[in-house]
């Protein structure tokens, strides 16, 4: 049946992040044939929308505003409800990021619908939907139908297709956010920390050190194997935990959930609390010393040796190419 879809496309720093090209192309599958508008929302983000546009679909919202400049609940939300008044959509999709996790369920409560969350693939069948979840830290999946409308929905990165239709030449609506007086948060300070190189949720390789790797010096290895392949670097808790690298880095039930096409684990053990954040990988490449080591269960190719003799090798084997 068709439906009314509403998409909340990402962007950072007023570039549009792929996240909101692979929720485009869910509310496409989802919207079956009925209507898509899509909404970005940030300070400067009339760039972003107008590159959103070029994909097919009936209106594409900006809302600016200085107050909007980086993500808060209250502030996106406030700027949102106006939107969701007008568009009084049956299905909303978002990205199942930080902000997105932060955002569906406030959605959710405004519009007394039930949540889909951390979708990883979609089915449409005859105008059903079934959407594919994990559960149990990725022990096991189910799939959900959703018996009423309105509905959210938030895709898991890296999973779905982006929407790849062009020739689109949608409306762009710039309307201007203006924080009202009674708000009750505001962000003040944002202190980023230096980049690690790519965005680790959206990388198609990433090159992981674990415990295994012993220092932050240990680390460099990797951070050379990475730049060859144009890859970002992640860790496990235990490597973060031991001030190799960053909390940012660190991937698993407790860090940050990635679906790259290759997942290349150095000196890591494959804890079950490790595996929720990267067993979705397409291809899993490990290299651990112990030939018993539980990520070898899951991992496409092992290479069973020392990842300090292994990963050099591999890099200058690569930089021939
Ligand atoms: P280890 O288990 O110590 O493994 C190190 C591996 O390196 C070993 O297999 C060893 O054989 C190998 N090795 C050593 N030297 C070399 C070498 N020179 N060359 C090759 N291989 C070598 N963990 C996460 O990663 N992410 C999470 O989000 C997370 N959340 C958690 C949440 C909770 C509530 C709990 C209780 C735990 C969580 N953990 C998480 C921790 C998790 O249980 C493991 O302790 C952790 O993943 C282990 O990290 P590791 O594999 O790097 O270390």
């Amino acid at each position: 049946m068709p439906k009314k879809v509403l998409v909340i496309a990402e962007q950072r720093d007023g570039k549009l992040r792929q996240v909101a090209l692979e929720a485009l192309g869910a509310a496409r599958a989802i919207a079956d044939g009925g209507s898509i508008v899509s909404v970005v929302i940030g300070s400067q983000v009339k760039d972003a929308a107008a590159e959103l546009a070029q994909h097919p679909q009936d209106k594409v919202i900006a809302i600016e505003g200085e107050s909007l400049a980086n993500y808060d609940s209250e502030h996106y939300y406030l700027a949102l409800r106006p939107v969701l008044d007008e568009v009084q959509p049956d299905v909303v999709v978002l990205g199942h990021t930080a902000s997105g996790r932060d955002l569906a369920p406030k959605i959710s409560a405004a519009l007394d619908a039930p949540q889909v969350s951390d979708v990883v693939s979609l089915d449409v069948q005859s105008g059903d939907v079934l959407f594919k979840r994990p559960i149990y830290a990725g022990k096991a999946f189910e799939t959900k139908r959703v018996l009423s409308t309105p509905y959210v929905v938030t895709v898991r990165p890296n999973n779905l297709a982006a929407d790849t239709e062009q020739g689109g030449s949608a409306e762009v609506d710039v309307r201007a956010f203006d924080e009202p007086a009674d708000v009750k948060t505001r962000v003040v300070n944002v202190q980023k920390k230096a980049s690690t190189g790519r965005d680790l949720t959206e990388a198609r390789v990433v090159v992981s050190g674990g415990r295994g790797v012993k220092s932050a010096e240990g680390f460099k290895p990797l951070y050379e194997l990475a730049e060859v392949l144009d890859a970002a670097v992640g860790a496990s808790r235990a490597a973060c935990d031991a001030g190799y690298c960053d909390y940012s880095l660190q991937i698993g039930q407790t860090g940050k959930v990635v679906t790259p096409d290759v997942y290349i684990a150095c000196g890591i053990s494959g804890a079950i609390q490790h595996l929720a954040g990267m067993s979705q990988s397409k291809l899993i490449i490990a290299i651990n010393k112990d030939a018993e080591a539980p990520i070898f269960e899951i991992a496409d190719y092992g290479v069973v040796g020392d990842l300090f003799e292994i990963v050099p090798k591999l890099t200058e084997k690569l930089r021939e190419k």
